[in-house]
């Protein structure tokens, strides 16, 4: 979610982003709406620097959820997850740090006003004077454009989001901060909703959807001039949530995260997941057949497989008019992930095709080695007349 836009009158996604149900982050006119993305001003983050907040006593009393959260949102930034976001212009990044904010020296909003909601302007004015305290390094740069502040918020604190108090797990916000520009340089994220959880490994599971959904969002659309779509819907918008509008996740190692949205693939796209194609055979063999005689043709299959972690989509276009060989009809399918299709492939010469026969059968998939093809080879033998 766009916090930034919200303040944009022609945004009308987010507020209906608020009648989804379980606090996801987006809204239903996000959810499979694949007309793309466009890159408006390009702003984005090219080398991510994620420095990550947490601010609740459980964080104190629970260090290994500290120590687990850091692990996940390195990786996170630092291998294959990142990979689908260079076309957006974003690199793998790094993880800077972490701090741990003291409820005793900074009591969380509602412990000193109970009941009253906590805004995003409320979040960002503690945020800067953590940062002119120097309780939270490193500051920005007057022209920072890759220093991002990731926040958990306190677990008794109602976040408001456009004077809502639901309908979201987190948002995205920038601003100035002793900027030296035109363009703001303070990039800062904030989730909530986690379970306070003994493990550090369920606590980060809790919530690793929302800090997956939300940082790629700010990396790719730092200050509402970067990627979204027409309809205002960044590219984890329109892929956090299938068809019953549940939130999808998908593994990432041992973590669970979401996919996001990728331009160049027209599709959802996971951490360095892809479909892979995978072939019975390079190379079917039909023998000989004998034209002339009882059996003019010969059938071999071909059985392909989806070796990959995405669907694998595959056509078949027909084959060549004859006097092409052999003979299979057109195949449009899609193959879940360890799925299979076999194909049918005949070889039927005739009198003309005496002798050996080659050709070859394309495939065409969603797979980056696409067009593919397999090689097809029968020899024809003239038969005797009876
Ligand atoms: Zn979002």
């Amino acid at each position: 979610m766009n916090l930034s836009r919200r303040r944009n009158a022609s945004q009308g996604h987010v507020s209906r982003s608020q009648s989804i149900r379980n606090d996801s982050g987006a809204s239903f006119g996000c959810h499979g709406n694949y007309f793309g993305v466009t890159g408006h001003g390009g702003h984005v983050i090219a080398r991510p620097r994620v420095v990550a907040i947490y601010w609740d006593h459980y964080f104190t009393t629970v260090s290994d959820s500290v120590v687990t959260m850091n692990q996940f949102i390195t990786e996170l930034v630092t291998v294959t997850y990142m990979d689908g976001l260079s076309q957006y212009g974003v690199g793998r990044g790094s993880f800077q740090g972490a701090v741990v904010i003291s409820t005793i020296n900074f009591p969380t909003p509602n412990s000193q006003h109970p009941g009253v909601t906590f805004s995003e302007d409320d979040m960002q004015r503690q945020l800067i004077a953590w940062l002119d305290m120097g309780i939270v390094t490193p500051q920005p740069a007057g022209n920072e454009t890759s220093l991002v502040y990731l926040i958990f918020a306190p677990s008794d604190t109602a976040l408001s989001l456009g004077g809502s108090t639901s309908g979201f797990c987190g948002y995205h916000q920038h601003a100035k901060r002793n900027a030296n520009g035109p363009d703001d340089n303070l990039f800062w994220a904030i989730v909530r909703g986690y379970a306070q959880a003994p493990s550090g490994q369920n606590f980060v599971d809790s919530i690793s959807y929302c800090v997956s959904h939300e940082l790629v969002e700010t990396f790719t659309n730092r200050d509402g001039n970067g990627y979204f779509s027409g309809n205002g819907c960044e590219i984890s918008d329109l892929c956090e949530a299938g068809g019953s509008q549940q939130i999808f996740t998908v593994p990432f190692g041992r973590w669970q995260v979401e996919k996001y949205w990728s331009q160049v693939n027209g599709a959802c796209i996971g951490p360095g997941l892809e479909p892979e194609i995978s072939f019975s055979t390079s190379l079917l063999r039909f023998g000989t057949v004998i034209v002339g005689g009882g059996g003019e043709s010969a059938t071999e299959t071909l059985r392909i497989r989806n070796v990959g972690q995405l669907d694998l989509s595959v056509t078949i276009p027909e084959p060549p008019p004859r006097p092409f060989p052999f003979w299979w009809t057109r195949l449009d399918v899609v193959i879940p992930p360890g799925g299979r299709k076999d194909v049918q492939i005949e070889f039927a010469p005739t009198q003309r095709q005496i002798g050996d026969n080659e050709g070859r059968m394309v495939v065409q998939g969603n797979t980056p080695e696409s067009p593919t093809s397999t090689e097809l080879r029968g020899t024809a033998k003239k038969g005797i007349v009876p």
